[in-house]
């Protein structure tokens, strides 16, 4: 069975890699395994922006993880940005092998509010799993508690859950039927 690999570059609190882990499998009902990896992500980087480029990262990525039908998960403390927006919390390969995810944005520190590492993982594992679903092929949902949500602030994020609609859930299990 195919498995979703989470990687973590430029990223310290491997605290959560456990937590995280555990809270995708039960979402995406997929295993999920940890795989340590040695990453050069100098190349991504946009001085003019002082951000890194989450397109360019996904490429990086992929071409340093062949898949077959696995999918691999990137998590990084480094601000990512796509060129037409100022900054985003993740991107992924829509129906392709490949997600990453920044914690940057997602800590309350960068807001001027006090840490809370709970409410980090707790965005994480939303963030994740949102950017899982759309490897699989699902795009936006407008039900707006599914995780499939589009959070453009950090406040949305808090608003959603962790879990797929109905909906969503029922294209999922197709997605992963399709690749059985
Ligand atoms: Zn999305
Ligand atoms: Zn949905």
């Amino acid at each position: 069975m195919p498995v979703i690999k989470i990687v973590f570059f430029h990223f310290d609190s491997i605290e959560y890699s456990q937590a995280l882990a555990d809270a995708i499998q039960r979402m995406v009902g997929w295993p999920v395994v940890v795989e340590p990896i040695e990453f050069d992500h100098s190349y991504a980087y946009h001085p003019e922006r002082h951000q890194y480029h989450s397109s360019q990262i996904l490429l990086g990525i992929k071409n340093l993880i062949p898949t077959d039908q696995d999918k691999v998960l990137a998590v990084t403390d480094l601000d990512l940005f796509i060129p037409i927006l100022t900054f985003v919390f993740g991107e992924a390969q829509l129906d392709g092998p490949t997600a990453v995810i920044s914690t940057f944005r997602l800590r309350p520190e960068y807001y001027g509010l006090p840490k809370n590492s709970e409410l980090v993982l707790d965005r994480m594992i939303k963030e994740s799993v949102h950017e899982i679903g759309h490897t699989f092929g699902l795009v936006h949902c407008w039900n707006s508690g599914c995780v499939l949500n589009v959070s453009t602030y950090v406040e949305e994020i808090d608003l959603k859950n962790a879990e797929f609609c109905p909906d969503c859930k029922k294209q999922l299990d197709q997605a992963h039927l399709k690749l059985k």
